[in-house]
């Protein structure tokens, strides 16, 4: 099994109007050759609009979320087919915002990968320990644990990535050192193998928490390192490039 391609995506979050297109567009605009798979995940409401700008240009569209039925009577939610037929093609999963702040466990985050992979779409589970958790020496149970909890068993034979996302490095500007991450990320790649066999290799594991383009290219050369999930500098076109280039 030979190493996945990296991915960087850049995840809007509830940030972004018509406006923001733009920036996308000049992105795209500047993007030339490339060894990384980029990727943009705005909010739901410019997934449409973004896959129309971004056609043909290489750069994909994710969502940032999706209802784990298919359609019916959830009001204010959006399904994984919805979201494909608006264009996206990736998914984010099972963010720490999204297990915090909607109390959504492991079990649900699982529900939501099977709906991905029933609409096609490539799903990036998210896992991460709060600083709490780092304190009491519990990070690789506490990441490992959300691991075999949220993916499912349907995802062999599927393209998924998972991202390292520690919950205290989240839009704070600390970050982990690099031995940190290489150790959580081994212990990912440790239970990928257990789950999937020997094609836990071809999943990539990205890891996301302030990254810049000044500490990208230390974060993704590091070993089991393949790629990055970026949020406050992928809204500007000339940050999120500077992290795409370092890859
Ligand atoms: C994120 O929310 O996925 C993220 C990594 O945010 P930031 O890069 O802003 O820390």
């Amino acid at each position: 099994m030979t190493k996945p391609q990296v991915l960087i995506a850049g995840n809007w979050k509830m940030n972004g109007l018509g406006a923001s297109l733009a920036e996308a567009n000049a992105l795209a605009g500047s993007l030339g050759q490339t060894t990384a798979r980029v990727a943009i995940c705005p909010p739901a409401t410019l997934v449409q609009r973004l896959a129309e700008v971004l056609t043909d240009s290489g750069v994909l569209v994710g969502a940032q979320d999706c209802h784990a039925e298919a359609s019916g009577a959830f009001t204010g939610d959006t399904s994984a087919e919805q979201l494909a037929d608006a264009g996206a093609t990736l998914v984010i999963l099972g963010h720490s915002e999204r297990r915090s702040g909607h109390g959504e466990s492991d079990a649900l985050v699982a529900a939501k990968v099977q709906a991905a992979l029933r609409a096609g779409l490539e799903p990036i589970v998210c896992v991460g320990e709060t600083l709490d958790q780092r304190k009491a020496g519990d990070a690789l149970a506490i990441v490992t644990g959300q691991v075999r909890g949220s993916l499912p068993r349907e995802l062999a034979g599927n393209a998924f990535a998972v991202a390292y996302e520690p919950v205290w490095a989240i839009g704070t500007g600390l970050t982990p050192t690099t031995p940190e991450i290489e150790e959580v990320h081994r212990a990912i790649r440790a239970a990928l193998l257990e789950m999937f066999g020997d094609a836990g290799r071809g999943v990539a594991i990205l890891y996301g928490g302030s990254v810049k383009p000044s500490n990208a290219a230390e974060i993704l050369h590091a070993d089991e390192v393949g790629g990055a999930l970026v949020g406050g500098a992928s809204l500007k076109a000339d940050d999120f490039l500077g992290i795409i280039r370092a890859a």
